[in-house]
């Protein structure tokens, strides 16, 4: 079966609202074995509404929107595909007493203009909302199926659980998708793309997506099929014939955050991490600490921003912040074990950079970061030019921490830093 999805509602035509319901629609009916084929966002115009659903119905066999259900004259998702379908509306007693006891219980009386919440197209299931006033609707058509879903989220996504997963589950798709999710950094997305492409061609059942994040690359390779048993095979062939291709860049093949992969590596070697940080401001500890289970192996950091804290903090002599310059591999050495040495930690992280969009020079332009990490044999440090904004400069060099570490892990005799 496939599928489209409308997302109703003014609002989401300006800069200040995202649709992210149809994200969560795409995957649940993923989840089912349904395809979307198409998805489209339009306004609360009447003409616009109508000639988006009516292109759905011409394209697809089910078609879910969202939003504009609600009591104001700007909500016309109802009449529109009412009108469209050639439907009557009527009201629904039961509906409007509901909505008036909602309000009865929160010790108000029901504005009239409620009314039209309760009204309902000949023919159509009603499905209950517990989470707010506006009913989402099921209507058939022709061998079709439209889904009428509130706006919010938390009503939309209960609505869809409870009263149209089951109904849509019933329908019984004979395939089903099947994913993985692959992690790489340290390689641009044009050498992934060159590394895993001959792959393409031979597992063309197999569509794998590229997608870009800020500090790494992601590979979803995908298929549908009516054989789970099939699919996942083929799927761990192509994880491992990738993973090949990709070697140690390769960081995780299920989906995990580097700063999962860190904490799993220092848990295993009974190994513990602290840090020091400049121009990351506290981004690296705070990446480290969202991993529940971070305080077996995260000792703690401290952000020294001014040359002072990291004389102070850290023991940075402040002979080689006037020599060297505050961002230099000699200072992300010193940050590295100074922090290692005044915890006791096994490894010793420090960052010190130019995130800008201020501060640049020549020899020092924005980006300009240097990392260090530091064990019991002492530093190394490596510098980095991240190109971008202040938000991508340190998040990637966050990113770049992290997968030192890993890396330090993964190569330990030879491979530090
Ligand atoms: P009600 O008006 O009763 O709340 P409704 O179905 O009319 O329900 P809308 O008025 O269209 O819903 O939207 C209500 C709110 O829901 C919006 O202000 C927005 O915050 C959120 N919302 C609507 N559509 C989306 C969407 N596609 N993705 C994420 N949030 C959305």
């Amino acid at each position: 079966m496939n599928a489209e999805i409308i997302a109703v509602g003014s609002e989401l035509l300006t800069p200040y609202r995202i649709d992210t319901n149809s994200l969560y629609l795409t995957a649940q009916l993923n989840q089912l074995g349904i395809r979307v084929l198409h998805k489209a966002v339009v306004g609360d115009a009447p003409d616009e509404m109508s000639s988006s659903f009516r292109h759905a119905l011409d394209r697809a066999e089910l078609v879910v929107s969202s939003g504009g259900l609600g009591p104001t004259d700007d909500d016309r998702t109802r009449q529109t595909v009412a009108e469209l379908l050639g439907r009557k509306l009527r009201t629904n007693d039961e509906i409007l007493a509901g909505i008036r006891e909602r309000f009865r219980r929160y010790g108000r009386a029901m504005p009239e203009i409620n009314a039209r919440q309760a009204l309902v197209p000949d023919g159509a299931i009603v499905l209950p909302n517990p989470r707010g006033s506006a009913p989402g609707l099921w209507l058939e058509t022709n061998g079709r199926i439209v889904v009428l879903l509130p706006g919010p989220p938390n009503e939309l996504e209960g609505m869809f659980e409870e009263q149209v997963q089951p109904r849509l589950a019933k329908l019984g798709q004979r395939e089903h998708l099947y994913t993985r999710d692959l992690r790489i950094s340290g390689l641009p997305e044009s050498e992934v793309e060159q590394r895993v492409r001959p792959l393409y061609s031979v597992y063309p059942d197999i569509d794998t997506t590229i997608l870009a994040a800020p500090g790494g690359i992601q590979l979803h390779p995908r298929i549908w099929s009516e054989d789970a048993r099939i699919a996942e095979k083929l799927l761990d062939e192509i994880v491992q014939r990738m993973a090949l291709a990709l070697g140690e860049h390769l960081y995780s093949t299920q989906g995990e955050s580097l700063e999962e992969v860190v904490g799993r590596v220092l848990t295993e070697n009974r190994a513990t991490i602290a840090v020091a940080e400049s121009c990351t401001g506290g981004m690296l500890a705070e990446r480290l600490t969202n991993i529940s289970g971070s305080s077996v192996y995260f000792l703690g950091g401290v952000v020294c921003y001014s040359n002072n804290l990291k004389a102070a903090f850290v023991d940075v002599p402040p002979e080689i912040i006037e020599t060297k310059g505050a961002v230099s591999s000699e200072v992300a050495l010193a940050l590295a074990d100074g922090i290692r040495r005044r915890t006791g930690a096994t490894v010793g992280v420090g960052i010190t950079g130019i995130a800008g969009p201020g501060g640049g020079t020549p020899e020092k332009p924005v980006g300009t970061v240097h990392i260090g990490i530091a064990d019991e044999r002492g530093p190394r440090a490596r510098g980095f030019h991240f190109l971008g904004d202040r938000d991508r400069i340190r998040l990637q060099a966050t990113q770049t921490a992290l997968d030192m570490v890993r890396r330090y892990f993964l190569f330990p005799s030879h491979g530090r830093a």
